[in-house]
């Protein structure tokens, strides 16, 4: 139960600081004993991730955090114990991909027309990975003196209603999680306390998922307040859904909670990692 374990992480693949190698270093320098890379619709980092792993003794999970749009709004999907190297997943990242690319040009034109000067290369230069991010835009916003940090940039530039915006076409809430099935993993509501709809709205979503034969609820988030995280553990109860946690880490400059540092699944919940899909398709936990 008191597994140190953490489900949700990124790499330089996608908007992280660290490399895969570096990240999963990290993570057992901080005695995680169980950790999942889960890169912003991509899988590159995963080989090289389970490698450094094997190496270190520490389980590794490979898997995804897919951007999904469900009723206006975007939702992200981890999907844990996925094949890295599933046709119709990948498939699927391409066209992700492509909206990203879309969507970073009309980001820039935005951003030019905010008086920013060469907004893409600018963000490009911090995406040394496969996927480009508002991440990225944001970084570089900071760079150029246009915010003092990255909670600064995203309310002033790049969120719903400021001058970066560009709405979100993702995948369908369906989609996500036939790739995931389909690529042998089990898919998890990230974060569930940051989307911003009304509650009877979140308890749809949650039902959709279900029906779609989703399976986690990331009650435990670095995003997460302690009052969250209670209100999260509460619905993923009244739902049936298996509890769990990642921090979300990003980079050791701008750390919300370290890898690995996070409150135990509470008592009254069970974890993803005892259930017996779990078993069936991750395998056993130390
Ligand atoms: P994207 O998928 O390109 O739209 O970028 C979303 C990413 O931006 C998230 O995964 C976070 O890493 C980051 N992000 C979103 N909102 C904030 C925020 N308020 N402060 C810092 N980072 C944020
Ligand atoms: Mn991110
Ligand atoms: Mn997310
Ligand atoms: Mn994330």
């Amino acid at each position: 139960m008191n597994l140190r374990c953490d489900l949700h992480s990124h790499s330089t693949v996608s908007d992280g600081t660290l490399s895969p190698t570096e990240l999963v270093q990290r993570a057992f320098e901080k005695g995680v004993e169980m950790l999942a890379l889960t890169d912003h619709d991509a899988t590159e980092g995963l080989h090289e991730a389970a490698a450094h792993a094997n190496k270190l003794g520490i389980q590794f999970v490979p898997g995804i955090e897919l951007s999904v749009t469900w009723s206006h709004q975007t939702v992200h999907i981890v999907g844990l114990g996925i094949n890295p190297d599933d046709v119709p997943l990948n498939n699927g990242l391409k066209e992700l991909r492509d909206f990203r690319g879309r969507r970073g040009e009309e980001i820039a034109r935005k951003l030019e027309k905010a008086g920013l000067e060469k907004p893409l290369e600018g963000a490009q230069k911090f995406a040394n990975g496969e996927i480009l991010s508002r991440t990225h835009f944001a970084r570089y916003l900071v760079e150029q003196g246009r915010a003092k940090d990255m909670r600064q940039v995203f309310k002033r530039f790049l969120v719903k209603g400021k001058p970066g915006y560009v709405a979100g076409n993702w995948a369908s809430l369906e989609d996500a999680l036939s790739w995931i099935h389909g690529a042998g993993g089990i898919a998890v509501i990230a974060h569930p306390a940051r989307y911003k709809f009304s509650a009877t709205r979140l308890r749809q979503l949650i039902s959709e998922f279900k029906d779609l034969g989703g399976l986690g609820f990331e009650a435990i988030s670095g995003s997460h307040s302690p009052e969250e995280e209670e209100r999260m553990a509460r619905l993923a109860n009244q739902f049936e859904l298996f509890v769990s946690k990642g921090s979300d880490f990003h980079s050791p400059e701008n750390v919300y909670r370290e890898l690995g540092y996070m409150p135990d699944i509470p008592a009254h919940c069970v974890p993803l990692w005892h259930s017996d899909s779990w078993k069936e398709k991750i395998g056993d936990y130390k």
